[in-house]
């Protein structure tokens, strides 16, 4: 279990995360879902380790994050963030080689072409990693990453992603996401910062909803992820509905002037 108990962070005594409690366990998929500036990329660098909270604790497997040293923390999670950047002239084939290098044990090719090619970048393999699209970028990215914890392993793992699929077209998220349900099957515990609402409620099993630094709602995605809750997150309306009576769900909502067409006509 990955566990983030009264965490707290300020940056010049202004608060940024108030007093967070969270909980995410292997073979689930958790994400996080608020407005900009809600403070989710700050929680993501605490639960990650890459920052230090001002009150609290982040726990891996019961163990405090600062316990472990970097490579012994390499060995139980991997990370993604929200802005990566290449500063060397790098293939793609070697940004996603880069994961091996925090990776526990050797890796050979056949490992990196798998990854490459679930994620539909095997093609890119010589192209110049600054030179690639968004979306391109953001796949090999997630490659590099996903290296890191390819091989299975018999104690829990977790996978932190801030935004993954941000840049990507519809059928790639989608590409994504699913891959990221098979990961989880391997013990591994996935955390990811998410904005597509209706690709959350069809993929997420716990979210967290963050708003002014606070955790909102959190739990099971039939529980929290209510119309009213992302309504009260968002300050916006927003419906979610059943689809077609299936087991999907659509999250809708309507253009700025829709609504204050209806407004005016209420009043
Ligand atoms: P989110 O990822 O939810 O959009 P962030 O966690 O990136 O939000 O930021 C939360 C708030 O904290 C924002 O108002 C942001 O401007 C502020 N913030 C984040 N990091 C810093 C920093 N290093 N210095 C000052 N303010 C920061
Ligand atoms: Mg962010």
């Amino acid at each position: 279990m990955l566990q983030g108990n009264n965490i707290h962070f300020c940056i010049t005594d202004r608060p940024i995360i108030g007093d967070v409690n969270i909980k995410l366990e292997p073979g689930k998929f958790t994400v996080i879902i608020g407005p900009n500036g809600a403070g989710k990329s700050t929680l993501f660098k605490i639960l990650s380790g890459d920052i230090p909270c001002s009150k609290g604790e982040v726990l891996y497997n019961g163990k405090p994050v600062n316990s472990f040293s970097s490579q012994q923390l390499a060995r139980i999670r991997a990370v993604m963030p929200q802005h990566s950047s290449v500063s060397f002239p790098f293939s793609a084939w070697e940004v996603v080689e880069l994961g091996t290098l925090n990776a526990p044990q050797e890796f050979d090719q056949k490992e990196i072409i798998e990854v490459m090619k679930k994620l539909q970048i095997w093609h890119l393999r010589d192209r110049s990693y600054n030179l690639l699209s968004g979306g391109e970028k953001q796949r090999v990215q997630l490659g590099r990453v996903l290296i890191q914890i390819w091989k299975k392993q018999a104690f829990p793992r977790y996978l932190l992603l801030d935004e993954p699929i941000s840049s990507m077209d519809v059928s790639l998220q989608h590409l994504v996401l699913d891959l990221l349900n098979e990961l989880k099957t391997r013990n591994i515990g996935v955390l990811s910062v998410l904005h597509d609402l209706s690709l959350v409620g069809n993929y997420a099993d716990e979210v967290i909803m963050m708003k002014n630094g606070n955790v909102s709602f959190q739990g099971n995605v039939a529980d929290v992820f209510t119309s009213y809750n992302l309504e009260f997150l968002f300050g916006y309306p927003i419906q979610v509905r059943k689809f077609n009576d299936g087991p999907g769900l659509l999250v809708h909502s309507l253009p700025l002037h829709h609504i204050n067409h209806r407004l005016s006509q209420v009043q």
